[in-house]
């Protein structure tokens, strides 16, 4: 007799919960941390031309030399570090774990965080170690280096800026588990366009860090498109890990051509950060909600009743993110959007309170 999924699925498979995306058909979508803006008309156009241009009958370059080029010059990456490219940041998470999860192997990073980072360590066989951040969601410095001495993890993630709290955790407490780590420490700095804070200028003064973007955030989310940069000797083997196709063809026309004019993501980024200002002193007038620094291009903000002030917003065409869980109480993340958006958000809020 044919056995069931529950008999023959990995144990801690089963035990997984799909990561959950809400429909946003038609909402106020400010769940997802997406540029709200979308590309300038000249610019679609230009772009359409270029996709037209495509040979969708031919695999794409398999390594993505001529992206790697553009990206090295763009975003600034050191003489002497190398480039992967991911299917997403995502893509780049599961690459790098894969090939550290030797048997025993330990994955370590501050929690509340990015929840791909423990999925991935079940997904690959590793122990995932998580250190509760401070009451007010910054790095506790030294339990985690107290943790990393106890458990040598072959690899410690940290978001920077860290989601979902948007907390940027301070440079020096950074460097220490920089200093301190034998493994892999993958600064993920999906965020960067908004914080301004990079590690990427120091990647020649750690011989195992790990510096990971990607475009999402910057306005091409729809493309799936990460990168990393490393020494030479860690990118040739999370590469040996990478699907051979791992970016196709239209990704890598769609970036080749938008990210050599990257200043109008750039300046869309300007503007998102100006609206961030202004949608955090309204959210923080705003009775009954408390609103959390943040240095990425959303706010956690606290409520009474996270629950029903997420279905009273989803009721209002809002779509925001419920974080409600015994690590974040009465915690919701909303995205930054258009002006436009920031006040239909505010206007749902009232109403939801
Ligand atoms: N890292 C962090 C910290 C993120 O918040 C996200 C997206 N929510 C990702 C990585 C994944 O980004 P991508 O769209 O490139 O897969």
């Amino acid at each position: 007799m044919a056995l069931t999924p529950e008999q023959l699925v990995r144990p801690e498979i089963l035990a997984l919960k799909p990561y959950h995306v809400a429909p946003s058909e038609g909402m106020v979508k400010l769940d997802a941390m997406e540029n709200p803006y979308p590309l300038p008309e000249a610019l679609r156009r230009g772009l359409g031309e270029a996709l037209a241009g495509v040979e969708l009958n031919r695999y794409p370059d398999p390594a993505g030399g001529r992206l790697r080029e553009l990206l090295a010059r763009k975003m600034q990456v050191p003489a002497g570090m190398q480039l992967l490219l991911g299917n997403g940041s995502d893509d780049l998470i599961q690459m790098v774990t894969v090939a550290l999860a030797r048997p025993g192997a330990v994955m370590m990073y501050p929690a509340p965080t990015f929840v791909m980072y423990g999925m991935n360590a079940v997904l690959s066989g590793m122990r995932a170690v998580s250190v509760p951040t401070r009451e007010d969601f910054s790095l506790d410095r030294d339990a985690f280096l107290a943790e990393m001495a106890r458990h040598k993890p072959a690899l410690v993630f940290i978001a920077y800026p860290n989601n979902p709290t948007g907390v940027l955790y301070r440079e020096q407490d950074v460097l220490a588990i920089l200093h301190a780590a034998q493994g892999v420490v993958v600064l993920d700095e999906a965020y960067h366009v908004f914080a301004r804070k990079s590690f990427m200028p120091r990647l020649a003064e750690f011989p195992n860090l790990v510096v990971m973007r990607t475009v999402s955030k910057l306005g091409l989310a729809g493309i799936r498109l990460g990168y990393l940069a490393a020494a030479p000797g860690w990118v040739e083997q999370f590469n040996k890990v990478r699907q051979a196709y791992n970016v196709n063809v239209l990704t890598q026309a769609a970036a080749l051509y938008v990210l050599e004019r990257l200043e109008v993501l750039e300046a869309q980024a300007v503007r998102v950060l100006e609206d961030r200002a202004q949608l955090g002193t309204a959210l923080a007038a705003l009775r009954g909600v408390s609103v959390f620094p943040t240095e990425a291009n959303f706010f956690m903000i606290r409520v009474a009743d996270a629950d029903r002030t997420y279905e009273a917003l989803r009721r209002q065409g809002v779509l925001v993110r419920n974080l409600n869980s015994p690590a974040l109480p009465g915690c919701l993340r909303v995205t930054v959007g258009t002006a436009e958006e920031n006040r239909i958000l505010l206007t749902a809020l009232r109403e939801a309170l």
